[in-house]
């Protein structure tokens, strides 16, 4: 089972720092979800996690059994079993879905051993019907002219197809119809196994609802402030982020 780690971690983005002293373990089999206010780097984390070029690490470490995930070029850290679905997927013109998804597959493989065009497709068509796609978002350009609700859906496709050790959802549930994040939690239901870690990233709690995570994280000003078990993001829900900010006496 995976263990990924997360210490002390620090990142800036044009000379301000967002991540500052950010401590995480998931291992296989564990949810862990994180909660925080609008700007406080949630976004920044998970982008910093996969290696994003915009984000210049100044301290702490992360790691996935052991490896030196920062030492990772960005598909190095994909080979390794990383996988982030991201709040606002880009489009990429003239590549097509399937395409993507194939070649992202196959990197993962070891050369030779590249999946068959026909097993591809079977697999492809029957994680579609799952998520119950249109099964012609198979042939359309990544992301192209999707909607919000799709483009959630073709992440969780590729999460699917993909087979990830470590998954990160960066707000999947923001943007989604009630139908729509059912069938997300389905898949993510689907995927909960020991050999696998979730870092689940939301600014409400209804995703929760569906999906129960073992740990839940509060996120403030670039730090893990609180961490507790589903109950606290029920508190959340109810009550907000104030009562967290006074009892730990941080002012913004
Ligand atoms: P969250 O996901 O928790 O809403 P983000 O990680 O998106 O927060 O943003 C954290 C902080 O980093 C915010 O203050 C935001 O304005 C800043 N930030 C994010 N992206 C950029 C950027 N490209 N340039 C400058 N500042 C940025
Ligand atoms: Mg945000
Ligand atoms: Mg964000």
């Amino acid at each position: 089972a995976p263990v990924f780690t997360i210490e002390g971690l620090k990142a800036q983005i044009e000379g301000k720092e967002i991540l500052k002293g950010l401590s995480l373990e998931v291992k296989g089999g564990e949810i862990h979800a994180i909660m925080g206010p609008n700007g406080t780097g949630k976004s920044t984390l998970a982008s910093t996690i996969m290696g994003h070029p915009k984000y210049e690490v100044t301290d702490g470490s992360i790691s996935l059994d052991g490896e030196d995930v920062l030492e990772m070029a960005v598909d190095e850290r994909a080979r390794a079993g990383l996988f982030l679905a991201m709040q606002y997927p880009s489009e990429i013109a003239g590549v097509t879905n399937a395409d993507f998804l194939r070649s992202a597959i196959n990197a993962r493989r070891e050369e030779g051993s590249e999946i068959s065009l026909i097993k591809f497709i079977r697999q492809m068509e029957s994680k579609m019907k799952e998520l119950e796609m249109n099964p012609e978002f198979m042939h359309r350009y990544l992301n192209e002219g999707f909607s919000g609700g799709e483009k959630k859906r073709n992440e969780i496709l590729q999460m699917l197809m993909l087979d990830p050790r470590i998954v990160i959802l960066d707000e999947i549930d923001s943007g989604l119809d009630i139908d729509a994040l059912r069938i997300v939690a389905t898949g993510v239901n689907a995927m909960r196994s020991e050999d696998r870690g979730f870092l689940i990233i939301t600014h409400y709690q209804r995703l929760l609802d569906y999906v129960t995570p073992d740990f839940v994280h509060v996120m403030m000003q670039g730090r893990i402030v609180k961490s507790g078990g589903p109950e606290l993001a029920q508190r959340l829900e109810k009550d907000g982020y104030d009562w967290i900010k006074e009892e730990l006496g941080i002012v913004d």
